[in-house]
């Protein structure tokens, strides 16, 4: 049995007629860029996250970016976010003009640890950007509360967390603006690149919509110099038939969560913990164990696909090379070393679950994990 980390050809089977009757209408309508379907997206999505301005970017690195362009982060700044993280998170902040500071995860959670956070904050800080890795949320009360007597924005990167909460708000709700990718992979996806900016400052959503148009609020005028940073008709069309059903996956992504809990409880990997404060939409089910690579290895003998997000902690990337040296997260460096993310989405039957178990089961080294 040969085990896929996503299926997306499967989603489509299942959304076929609904996904060619948006695409037609579009192709009918002969408007491309910035239309109705845009417009729509934008009030659908902002209200299933519950705040009142959503602006449709490129992708999620540009709603990153531009957010901090709005906010007035650039050179001289510094920034905080996690070292373990999708490079997004801190190329935004590089592209912004302003410095990534790297702060250490819980190791619990792979989340923002807020104390590590409070120490990495210095006169130069201006803003927090908190990630909600593999679908579930930070502690959003700490964290905004450490944000709010720092004078710090919080910006949320929820590229990962479409649909999780916090105390019953959204991800994308809690901060200055909340940062959705709608990569293909992602909980909610396109065919092709695409995000989104959801905020409650009319002011900032405004700038956002200048910056993302060439820094043009009237046509044929540009105030600053800005982006090309659109989201396209056909991927809001398309996105707007799989919000309908974003729900109802992340139910059974969740499902699927709990079948491996069931079938993995007792055994030698280190389970994903929820904090219990807000739904985990399990983006990734992901595992920890000391022998990761060779448990790796044995599952794809069994035809098991797996994946490691992330191998690096953003600062031993080449990348960022500059950085490593004054920089240490003990916390981030061992989840590298260890954590191991299982297939998981909403077409994945019970029988593949348990055919990923068994592998798992017998994989594990005579050592133990
Ligand atoms: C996917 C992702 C991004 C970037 O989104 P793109 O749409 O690919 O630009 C940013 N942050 C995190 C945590 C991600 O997983």
């Amino acid at each position: 049995m040969n085990i896929l980390m996503l299926d997306l050809a499967a989603e489509y089977r299942e959304l076929e007629a609904e996904l060619m009757a948006a695409i037609r209408e579009v192709l009918a309508a002969g408007n491309f860029i910035l239309g109705p379907q845009v417009a729509a997206l934008e009030r659908e999505v902002a209200e299933y996250i519950g705040v009142p301005h959503a602006v449709a970017v490129a992708s999620g690195t540009d709603a990153l970016h531009l957010v901090l362009r709005a906010a007035g982060v650039g050179a001289d700044d510094e920034v905080v976010v996690p070292a373990f993280t999708f490079i997004a998170t801190a190329e935004a902040v590089s592209h912004a003009g302003a410095r990534p500071v790297f702060a250490d995860i819980d190791p619990a959670t792979y989340n923002l640890d807020p104390a590590s956070l409070e120490a990495a904050i210095t006169p130069r800080t201006r803003a927090v950007i908190v990630v909600h890795l593999y679908g579930h949320t930070a502690n959003l009360e700490l964290i905004s509360a450490i944000c709010a007597r720092r004078g710090l924005a919080m910006i949320e990167d929820c590229a990962q967390a479409f649909g999780a909460d916090f105390a019953g708000k959204s991800a994308g709700a809690w901060g200055e603006a909340g940062c959705f990718s709608f990569y293909p992979t992602k909980n909610l996806g396109a065919y092709g690149d695409g995000g989104m900016v959801t905020t409650g400052d009319p002011v900032l959503a405004d700038r956002i919509r200048m910056l993302r148009h060439h820094g043009s609020r009237t046509a044929g005028q540009h105030e600053t110099v800005g982006y090309n940073s659109r989201l396209d008709e056909l991927q809001a069309a398309i996105l707007r038939v799989k919000l309908r059903h974003v729900t109802r996956w992340n139910e059974r992504r969740r499902g699927h969560a709990a079948a491996y809990r069931r079938l993995l409880a007792g055994g030698p990997f280190a389970l994903p913990a929820e904090h219990g404060r807000g739904a985990h939409v399990y983006h990734q089910f992901t595992i920890r164990s000391a022998a990761r690579d060779a448990v790796r290895k044995r599952l794809a003998a069994q035809g098991v696909a797996s994946a490691v997000y992330y191998a690096l902690p953003l600062y031993r990337q080449p990348a960022y090379a500059s950085v490593r040296r004054s920089v240490s997260c003990p916390a981030a460096e061992q989840a590298a070393r260890e954590v191991l993310s299982l297939p998981i989405y909403p077409q994945l039957t019970e029988e593949a679950i348990h055919h990923v178990c068994n592998a798992l089961l017998s994989a594990v080294p005579a050592t133990r994990a």
